[in-house]
């Protein structure tokens, strides 16, 4: 592929920057050392961060790619940048738990650590003005922010997730306990399938060490656990990623 040149900025998230390039179907994402916790209301920043995340992200991606999971993905760009397809996505957030923790457990009273029979898929709509609040199939249908065939495709895509991340973090050492995933088109194929965006890194999942119980995601950020990145690149370096 030829290189392309990063363009304007058109998306500064809370830990990613979107950048357009001379090729209007692909974006640069920008991976930067903020952090931030509970809608935006707690912020840091911490050193390594960027590149840890874009790594981890590479990593996971390319296994999910292997696994036929459609991905925006396409290339590791630099340290801390990535190229991915330019995708409209779709403003609900799909969250798989294998274990019960976080607004699961403050919402129906159950301990944080119980283990679910089965994983329980959650949907979330996207705003933070609202908090990201739960939502079901009909909301999303009705609401029109997705069709039921794409409400059909995001449960069976993020349930063949689980199906290759599960057993990746089990052979590590890690409880994959919950994790969010975020879907859309990309722009130059609109009508073909559902493709998986956004990230997938400790940021957006739990991922507990299967023999202490020790946190290793974000909510060592969020619960003042301290050194965050130093898990996060333990995480990296025991599924494979050169960190
Ligand atoms: N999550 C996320 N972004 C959000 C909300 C949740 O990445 O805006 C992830 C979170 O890190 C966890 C999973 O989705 O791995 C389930 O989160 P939960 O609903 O328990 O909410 P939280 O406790 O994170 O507020």
């Amino acid at each position: 592929m030829t290189k392309l040149t990063r363009g304007r900025e058109l998306y500064r998230g809370k830990a990613k920057t979107v950048y357009a390039t001379d090729d209007a179907r692909h974006l640069v994402m920008h991976y930067r050392d903020d952090v931030s916790a509970f809608d935006g209301a707690k912020l840091a920043q911490l050193e390594k961060k960027g590149e840890t995340n874009n790594r981890i992200n590479a990593f996971v991606m390319g296994r999910l790619a292997a696994a036929g999971v459609p991905t925006h993905f396409v290339r590791l760009e630099n340290d801390r940048e990535s190229v991915v397809r330019a995708m409209k996505m779709i403003p609900v957030e799909c969250v798989v738990r294998n274990v019960c923790a976080g607004s699961m457990a403050k919402r129906y009273g159950v301990p944080e650590g119980t283990k679910l029979a089965e994983p329980i898929f959650e949907f979330f709509y996207k705003s933070d003005a609202l908090h990201d609040p739960l939502c079901n199939d009909d909301h999303i249908r009705v609401l029109g922010w997705a069709s039921a065939k794409e409400i059909a495709e995001m449960k069976a895509i993020t349930h063949k997730v689980n199906g290759v991340l599960k057993p990746m973090f089990a052979a590590a050492g890690i409880d994959l306990v919950d994790y969010k995933l975020e879907f859309g088109h990309p722009v130059d194929d609109p009508d073909g399938p559902l493709t998986l965006g956004d990230e997938f890194t400790p940021d957006g999942c739990r991922l507990w060490d299967s023999t202490t119980g020790e946190k290793m995601d974000k909510d060592r950020f969020r619960r003042d656990l301290g050194s965050v990145i130093d898990h996060y690149r333990e995480v990296g370096r025991r599924i494979g990623v050169p960190l």
